[in-house]
């Protein structure tokens, strides 16, 4: 069978791309490799999602795939590892060796978080280093934890820990913040949150788990230690694109360029969210990207006479 419409990933940005898709009527397959919802699951609570003023991440979610099932997209699991250009028709194959074809190809496969790489971050990672604070924060109750970062994650992440741990100190890399003015403010006012500006973590320390980060100084170059049981790093996110090297659509840093109607230099393969090159990583952005595909492939297949 040849879809009309194949996309790879059920975040934000997929799970729109395909409701759009399936209300102009083209059958529309929606491959993912974990469990519906991408990011948004990693999400305790969004509140910067229109029309809600608080809603937990996995529902949000959940609610957007309910929507695609409920307007005839088909959802199924896949590990894609690569997709080939024949065309008028796209091959998408994947880890276990099903292949699909589609006239539409829409890339949705969002980012993955950027590792330190310091010496002790992969021996102790599930040991106490975590890039995920709603999935381990639970274990750190009564404990001190470091956040690494000065971003939207890291901020948001610090202010959520602080439920279980006694004190998060953000060790940031510079004496001002990246993140969103609401969460600074936020974590300012939170007693439990502590900064240490200027420094980066040169190593994680510990025995059997983690007992403590070494500091150095960027302005200064004192090195410090300070004992923690937890680590958590966000220092961005690295594009999951690699699978699509071959169709010569990444810049040099494996983001995916795309034009307004998010159709990238390949005909017929749009790519959407935060996989694609842009400024303004966010579900309400993916969501947009999302609905532009979807329509997008409509056009592209009727002007194409593709259906
Ligand atoms: P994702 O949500 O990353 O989804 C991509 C999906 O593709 C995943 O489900 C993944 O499993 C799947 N996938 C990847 N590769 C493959 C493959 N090869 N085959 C099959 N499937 C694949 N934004 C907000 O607006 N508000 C917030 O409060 C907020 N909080 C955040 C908190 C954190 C900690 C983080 C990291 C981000 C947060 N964001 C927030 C940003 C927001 O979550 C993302 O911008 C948004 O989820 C991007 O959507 P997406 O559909 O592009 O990708
Ligand atoms: P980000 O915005 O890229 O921030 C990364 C942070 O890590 C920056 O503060 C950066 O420092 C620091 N950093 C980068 N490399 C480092 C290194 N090697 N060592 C030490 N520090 C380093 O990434 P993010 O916070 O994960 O956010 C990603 C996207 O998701 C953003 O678009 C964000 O808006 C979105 N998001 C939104 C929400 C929300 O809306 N509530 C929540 C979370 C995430 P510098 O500042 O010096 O560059």
């Amino acid at each position: 069978m040849t879809y009309d419409v194949l996309i790879i990933g059920s975040g934000p940005g997929g799970m729109t791309a395909a409701l759009y898709a399936a209300r102009a009527n083209l059958k529309t397959l929606l491959l993912e490799m974990g469990a519906p919802g991408g990011q948004m699951n990693n999400t305790q609570h969004i509140e910067n999602y229109p029309g809600f003023t608080k809603i937990p991440g996995f529902e949000l979610g959940r609610n957007m795939h309910e929507s695609a099932l409920e307007h005839g997209v088909i959802s199924d699991f896949g590990i894609v590892t690569s997709v080939v250009d024949n065309g008028a028709t796209k091959i998408v194959t994947c880890e276990d060796g099903a292949v699909f074809e589609a006239k539409v190809v829409i890339i949705a496969t969002g980012s993955v978080f950027r590792k330190l790489d310091v010496p002790g971050e992969a021996k102790y990672a599930g040991r106490g280093v975590s890039y995920c604070a709603v999935c381990d924060g639970a274990f750190f109750k009564d404990r001190d934890v470091v956040v690494v970062g000065g971003g939207d994650s890291a901020i948001e992440e610090a202010q959520f820990l602080t439920q279980f741990a006694s004190k998060v100190t953000v060790v940031h890399r510079r004496d001002e913040l990246r993140a969103q003015k609401i969460l600074q403010d936020r974590a300012f006012a939170n007693p439990k949150i502590e900064f240490v500006w200027d420094s980066v973590v040169e190593e994680v320390e510990g025995s059997a788990l983690v007992e403590g980060v070494v500091l150095k100084n960027v302005k200064t170059g004192a090195v410090s230690k300070l004992a923690a049981s937890g680590v958590f790093i966000y220092v961005g996110l690295l594009p999951n694109s690699g699978c699509f090297e071959n169709l010569g659509i990444l810049d040099d840093e494996g983001w995916i360029p795309t034009d307004g109607d998010m159709h990238t230099d390949v005909k017929g393969i749009f790519a959407v969210g935060d996989v694609r090159r842009k400024h303004f990583r966010q579900i309400a952005t993916a969501v947009g990207d999302g609905a532009k595909a979807g329509q997008g492939s409509y056009n592209y297949l009727i002007d194409n006479d593709l259906i």
